[in-house]
């Protein structure tokens, strides 16, 4: 009997904490993903297919469908199109109440989510973190060492695109990058953001070098055009379910301006620790902080830019 009890647990053993697991690793399951229950959500003529993993949630299925499509749609507004034909979304429940996630292209666009299963539905409400991704799914997969590039567009126009899409207010995401873009700043031995790959540099100095070449490409075209029209050329000829030289895509890129702005920029910060005085920039910008949070001014030297990098044209 002992014996028998022994082999049903083994093969229970077998059977339950390996399905759980192949959901966590380092790679996108997709042979896994394909054998879950699927939902299907259609925006603007793209296919988003949504998988929940084995395991609790607080959140139902429902409450989640709702959260991937009111991020498509913020994606949607700054790019006018959603960056992939059909993407896997896998939802995977995971302890606690954070939700945190990775975007994959090699075999197909494909978002994995880990969501705790305590994650409510006002956690969904003020998530970044599936827009993050989505927007990631818009540029090609770039070689490891220009990570800053991929997580800058992803940090700046998730904040952009929310604003956009009416899910927040301009002065909440002044105040997250007044606080936030110091730390994207060269610190001593900085050889460059190709050639630094810490945490600030790769994130916020990566979101910096987004908000310099939005703001420089409306200061040449007379605020006719912005980072999105760039952007929305790249994707027009690739997206993350092909690699590029980073050269390539910022090459493709700075055609959608007819500027050569990223380019300029990406020579000058590749190799080289570039200071930035973001005191004068945010003053320029018309942003200022008050008891901790940002106070927008209209009559600020930059304050037609900054308002135009936050509002969605028709
Ligand atoms: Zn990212």
């Amino acid at each position: 009997m002992l014996r028998i009890i022994i082999v049903v647990s083994m093969f229970l053993f077998a059977a339950t904490v390996p399905a759980a697991a192949q959901f966590l690793g380092g790679r996108m399951p997709y042979g896994a993903f394909d054998k879950l229950d699927h939902t299907e959500i259609k925006v603007d003529g793209s296919t988003l297919v949504v998988g929940i993993a084995p395991g609790k949630l607080a959140l139902s299925r429902g409450e989640i469908v709702a959260w991937v499509k009111k991020s498509a749609e913020a994606v949607i507004t700054y790019y006018h199109r959603f960056p992939t034909a059909r993407t896997r979304v896998l939802i995977v429940p995971v302890s606690g109440a954070r939700i945190s996630g990775q975007a994959f292209g090699h075999r197909g666009a494909a978002i994995r989510l880990r969501v705790g299963r305590n994650a409510t539905a006002a956690d969904l409400a003020r998530d970044w973190v599936m827009v993050h991704e989505m927007i990631h799914l818009a540029f090609p997969m770039l070689n490891r060492r220009h990570d800053w590039l991929a997580e800058g567009l992803a940090v700046y126009i998730e904040s952009v695109a929310r604003v956009r899409a009416g899910h927040l207010d301009q002065a909440t995401i002044w105040t997250d990058f007044v606080e936030a873009m110091p730390r994207g700043l060269p610190g001593p031995g900085d050889r460059g953001l190709d050639n630094t790959p810490t945490w600030g540099r790769t994130y916020w100095g990566g979101a910096l070098f987004c908000l310099l070449a939005d703001i420089e490409i409306r200061k040449r075209t007379r605020n006719e055009m912005g980072l999105e029209h760039a952007l929305r050329k790249m994707l027009s000829v690739a997206n993350h379910e092909s690699f590029s030289a980073i050269e390539t895509a910022i090459e493709t890129a700075d055609i959608g301006t007819g500027k050569t702005v990223l380019m300029e920029l990406y020579k000058a910060h590749r190799d080289t620790a570039i200071d930035v005085d973001l005191d004068a920039l945010w003053a320029e910008l018309g942003v200022r902080m008050e008891d901790g949070a940002a106070v927008l001014d209209g009559s600020a030297p930059l304050a037609e830019i900054r308002e135009a990098i936050f509002t969605a044209e028709s």
